[in-house]
């Protein structure tokens, strides 16, 4: 095979969507932007059933959307904007985070990963600095004298002085980097399943505690919802061999009454539960973000909206350094991106750590605690706004 050269600013290893939202926004800056991708993302049609796959994304990552030129474009595919977030474990003692009490006219929006992708690869071809390479994987990283040089499967060979790690939970980036993590696999696992309901469409997602791990509803567009089961893996497993009406049995059984029964079991899919940190976000010439650098439990829906935050980090700290015109590749510039987010996702996933352990046991005097704790917490009060906004990333 004969190989071609080609000289980029930046290659992103992953095109999902924290490494497509980095391509844009780096090409927005000016510079030479590669992506390469393993998997082409399936053009869009409103016929296609709702994939299993959604994110509750916050109003700062949709500003970074918007900031990108996808918003619309997402917008005019598939999505449901949620303006109510209720909590509790006992009946009684619910936690209501309400748009209106920050004056927002909605506190999200729920969207299906795919659709989020698809419209920022949309934009790509707004840039001609910006180039996809796809399908294609990496083959081999080899360090050069001024970067890393990159050999895809298909023939063709990077070179860039940024090279950015956006390829997921499983990054080989950071693994070829040695860069090491810490962190361990939940004893959960979780399964989300799609409904066709009988009810006008939701605009509040809720979820109820209970010890065996948290039951969730994430409305989606039309009469349709996504319903999230975390339990124990084997109860997960076992989940997985029934057919759709005997799955809708077991929902029945253990969902909270606030969800109406009237419902049909349209799709589901189910994901191990891991919680990763990258020890650090940057070596020589080299970034990650992302899941590639941190994994969270989904419990509050934070995954992504991190790495749009990383994202948002690393475009700040590149456009800073080249308007002072240094190298942006270095360290110092990498460092600060690190400096930027380390301690914010390490203080969200230890958060959602500590609320998942809080109300994973069914000590008597420990669940009244919590609960007169829920309770106490649904008064409107600046710290609940405070908890609200840093929910919602504007904080
Ligand atoms: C059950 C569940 C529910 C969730 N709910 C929410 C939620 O409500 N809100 C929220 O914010 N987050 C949520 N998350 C987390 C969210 O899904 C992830 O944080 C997000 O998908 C990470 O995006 P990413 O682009 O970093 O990685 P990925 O989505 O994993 O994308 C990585 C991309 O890299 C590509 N790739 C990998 N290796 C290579 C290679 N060697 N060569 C070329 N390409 C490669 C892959 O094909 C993929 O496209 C949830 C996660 C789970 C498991």
């Amino acid at each position: 095979m004969t190989k071609q050269h080609f000289q980029h600013d930046i290659v992103i290893i992953g095109g999902g969507m924290v490494g497509a939202a980095a391509a844009i926004g780096l090409a927005q800056l000016g510079l030479s932007v590669a992506v390469v991708e393993s998997h082409q993302p399936q053009p869009y049609a409103a016929e296609q059933p709702i994939d299993v796959r959604v994110s509750a994304i916050s109003v700062a990552s949709e500003n970074l959307l918007a900031r990108l030129g996808a918003l619309d474009a997402l917008w005019q595919m598939r999505s449901v904007a949620y303006r109510g977030l209720e909590t509790w474990e006992m009946d009684g003692f619910i936690t209501q985070f309400a748009a209106e009490q920050l004056k927002m006219s909605h506190l999200g929006h729920i969207v299906e990963n795919r659709l989020v992708q698809l419209a920022l690869w949309q934009q790509f071809a707004q840039y001609d600095n910006l180039h996809c390479y796809c399908p294609a994987r990496v083959a081999r990283l080899v360090r050069a004298c001024n970067g890393i040089e990159i050999s895809l499967d298909n023939g063709s060979v990077l070179d860039a002085h940024l090279l950015v790690g956006a390829d997921g939970a499983n990054s080989m980036v950071r693994q070829w980097a040695g860069i090491g993590v810490t962190g361990w696999d939940y004893r959960q696992s979780c399964m989300l399943i799609n409904i066709a309901t009988e009810c006008d469409q939701q605009d509040v997602t809720w979820q109820q505690f209970t010890p065996n791990g948290p039951r969730s509803l994430l409305p989606l567009p039309g009469k349709n919802a996504s319903l999230v089961w975390y339990d124990d893996a084997q109860t997960i497993s076992d989940l997985r061999q029934l057919n759709h009406k005997q799955l809708k049995q077991a929902i029945d059984k253990h969902f909270p009454a606030r969800l109406d029964r009237n419902f049909e079991v349209v799709d589901s899919g189910s994901f191990p539960l891991t919680r990763r940190h990258a020890k650090q976000y940057y070596k020589d010439n080299l970034v990650i973000l992302g899941d590639a650098a941190h994994t969270i439990n989904p419990l509050a829906g934070q995954g992504v909206n991190l790495g749009f935050k990383d994202v948002d980090a690393l475009i700040d700290v590149i456009a800073s350094a080249q308007k002072t015109a240094q190298r942006w590749w270095d360290k110092p510039t990498l460092q600060q991106y690190q400096h930027k987010r380390w301690f914010d996702n390490q203080l969200m996933m230890t958060g959602m750590d500590l609320f998942y352990a809080g109300f994973s046991n069914d000590v008597l005097p420990l669940k009244l605690a919590r609960n007169v704790g829920l309770k106490l917490a649904n008064f409107n009060n600046p710290v609940k706004q405070k908890v609200l906004k840093y929910a919602l990333g504007l904080a």
